[in-house]
C-alpha cells in the first residue's frame, strides 16, 4: 500500500537520492532537492544521476515513494482509492455538494459543475475542486479549513496536505 503523502519526510526522500550535493538539479544539496520534490516544486528528471543505469533502483524507489505526492491536486487533496469502499459519506457531507445538487450529492443524478466530490465506479472522485471550501479558506486564513469529508470517512481515504 502507498505511504500516506503527509507522512513522507524529506529524509525518506533524500535516502534514495545520489547524495552528491552537486547542485546540478538547481538546488545546492540533495536534502534541498528532496524538500522541493515533496512540495511538487521539482521533478526527478532534474537530477541527472537518476537517469543513469546505476541509479535505476533509486529512481524506481523514488517514483513509488512520491506517487501519493504526485496525485495531490491544487487544493492539496489526496484520495486513496485503495482505501475507499464507496460508502459515499464524504460526498453527502461536503457542504458545496449539498448546496448545489442533492441528487448529485447522492452520486446518482447528473453531475452539476459545482459538485466537488462524486462517486464513480464505487470510488469517490473529485469533480470540481474549485468549489471546495478550502479554496475559499486560502483567501480567509483566519477560518479553520473545512475537513468535513475527512471526518466523515471511516477509512481515512481522504487527506489534505
Ligand atoms: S543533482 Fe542530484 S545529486 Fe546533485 S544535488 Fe541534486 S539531487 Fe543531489
Ligand atoms: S474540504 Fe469540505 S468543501 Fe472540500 S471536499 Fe471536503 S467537505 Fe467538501
Ligand atoms: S467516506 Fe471514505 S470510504 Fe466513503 S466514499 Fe468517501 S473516501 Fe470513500
Amino acid at each position: 500500500m502507498l505511504e500516506r503523502a503527509s507522512k513522507i519526510s524529506p529524509l525518506q526522500v533524500k535516502k534514495h537520492l545520489p547524495g552528491k550535493n552537486c547542485g546540478a538539479c538547481g538546488t545546492t544539496t540533495c536534502m534541498g532537492f528532496a524538500v522541493k520534490l515533496l512540495g511538487k516544486k521539482a521533478k526527478l528528471e532534474e537530477c541527472p544521476y537518476l537517469k543513469k543505469a546505476e541509479y535505476i533502483q533509486s529512481s524506481l524507489a523514488l517514483k513509488e515513494l512520491l506517487a501519493p505526492v504526485m496525485k495531490r491536486k491544487e487544493t492539496r487533496l489526496v484520495i486513496h482509492e485503495s482505501l475507499c469502499n464507496g460508502c459515499g459519506n464524504c460526498v453527502v457531507n461536503c457542504p458545496p455538494n449539498m448546496s448545489c445538487s442533492l441528487e448529485a450529492s447522492g452520486g446518482k443524478g447528473p453531475t452539476s459543475r459545482c459538485v466537488v466530490l462524486k462517486m464513480k465506479n464505487g470510488v469517490v472522485e473529485e469533480v470540481n475542486l474549485s468549489s471546495c471550501r478550502r479554496f475559499e479558506d486560502e483567501e480567509n486564513s483566519d477560518s479553520e479549513p473545512c475537513r468535513l469529508c475527512i471526518d466523515a470517512c471511516p477509512f481515512k481515504a481522504i487527506e489534505f496536505l
